[in-house]
């Protein structure tokens, strides 16, 4: 049933209009939002239904599909609401809606039974049986527990039709996909709601009651340590694989990551997969990827589960986070009278400083700032201020949506 003949897609996370844009410059095939329609109430999920039409025609204009997640576990109540949403996002002409619970996809059968239906990874689909139950209860596509192996992913593709969805790159859960309530417990904002805070992920020390401020390590180095943290999942390696084992879709993690990761992450497996797709036989990981994905924030990369875990080998290892770059700014425009480039700011940078540029379609290089001046004229020493304007001297056009960032040793 493996259909290695047709591309697969490169999914990109769109946590806000502004990342969906730069998923979409920077290669993206298809992109994942959530809405706030009927109470997902997930800090990424920042789409109302305006916003979501517009990024919907944005997508389609540029020959890219717009899934919506729809993957809470639903109560009571979310049955009652639903309803109204999912004919909106139907008329909007969403490509699909991404849905973990039963109730949620028996509704969206009836209710807009043109519409494509994606199982999410939350669901944990983990071998074929539940596989060929969710294609017959008229899923098109599955994305698959990031916990398989590319053995049994194959195995997954000889067993049923229906598409197959792998996550590629970025965050994983310590527990089982979602299936956590250690955000509920900690924030009171719950995975299982599309809402996670990634608790897992914060830094713990040992405190005794009686001692309060006293704060001891678990040992695992002098700076505390990550028991909770997994490292995150980067499959450049293996695309080979999954695109022999069938996979319809490589999925990118992080929706409420920065533009700089959406951009930066789905630049390098556009360009991975373009490679392999023109010449599979000489297929290798280059080093300017791996530089690459090292340049944005991360915790250390595991290939996680896709090689199987062998008795007594445990799961990816917890982490530290590390971010060797921050993003300063957004290339809005090029001044050619004035040869300026107009950029717009992210995070404070300085005269003097060197900055790195990353654009969409040309390789990175580096600009000196040499000289800081605002839309009047006047130099600065600095551009402190959050979405300050402000121009850059610079003697040829950079595309816009071009990236800055700074190196952090
Ligand atoms: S707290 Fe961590 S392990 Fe739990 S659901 Fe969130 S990301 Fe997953």
């Amino acid at each position: 049933m493996a259909d290695s003949s047709v591309k697969p897609e490169i999914l990109a996370p769109a946590g806000s209009p502004e990342k969906l844009k730069y998923a979409i410059a920077y290669g993206a095939d298809a992109v994942y939002l959530g809405g706030t329609g009927f109470g997902l109430r997930a800090a990424a999920a920042n789409f109302d239904l305006p916003s979501m039409a517009r990024a919907v025609e944005y997508a389609h204009r540029h020959g890219v599909r717009v899934y919506v997640t729809l993957n809470i576990f639903a109560h009571h109540r979310d049955i009652d609401a639903l309803p109204p949403y999912i004919k909106e996002l139907a008329r909007l002409g969403v490509d699909a809606v991404i849905v973990s619970d039963l109730g949620v996809l028996s509704l969206v059968r009836e209710l807009a039974p043109a519409l494509k239906v994606h199982i999410s990874t939350q669901a944990n689909t983990t071998n074929w049986r539940t596989a060929r139950l969710w294609e017959t209860l008229g899923a098109g596509r599955i994305v698959l527990a990031r916990e398989l192996s590319l053995e049994e992913i194959g195995t997954m593709r000889d067993h049923v039709g229906v598409e197959l969805e792998v996550f590629v790159h970025g965050a994983m859960c310590v527990s089982y996909s979602g299936r956590c309530l250690l955000s509920n417990y900690m924030t009171g904002r719950g995975a299982n709601q599309g809402d996670c805070a990634q608790s897992c992920r914060w830094k713990y020390r040992l405190v005794e009651e009686k001692r309060p401020g006293e704060y001891f390590p678990f040992m695992e180095d002098d700076r505390g340590t990550y028991i909770l943290s997994s490292r995150d999942l980067c499959l450049l390696e293996h695309l080979p694989g999954l695109v022999k084992a069938g996979v319809t879709s490589f999925k990118i993690e992080g929706r409420v990551k920065s533009i700089h990761y959406a951009a930066a992450i789905t630049r390098v497996y556009r360009q991975a997969l373009d490679a392999y797709w023109s010449d599979p036989e000489n297929y290798s990981v280059r080093s300017e990827w791996l530089e690459e994905i090292s340049k944005v924030s991360n915790r250390e990369y595991t290939t996680g589960f896709i090689t199987g875990l062998r008795p007594g080998e445990t799961p990816p290892a917890y982490s530290i986070y590390r971010r060797p770059y921050t993003f300063v700014g957004v290339v809005l425009g090029y001044d050619r009278q004035r040869s300026m480039l107009l950029v717009e700011q992210r995070n404070r940078f300085a005269r003097g400083e060197t900055l790195e540029v990353l654009t969409p379609g040309r390789e990175s290089f580096n600009l000196e700032v040499t000289e800081i001046t605002d839309a009047e004229g006047n130099h600065l020493e600095a551009a402190p201020h959050p979405r300050q304007t402000v121009y850059l001297p610079w003697p040829g056009a950079v595309p816009q949506m071009s990236l800055l960032r700074r190196a952090e040793h």
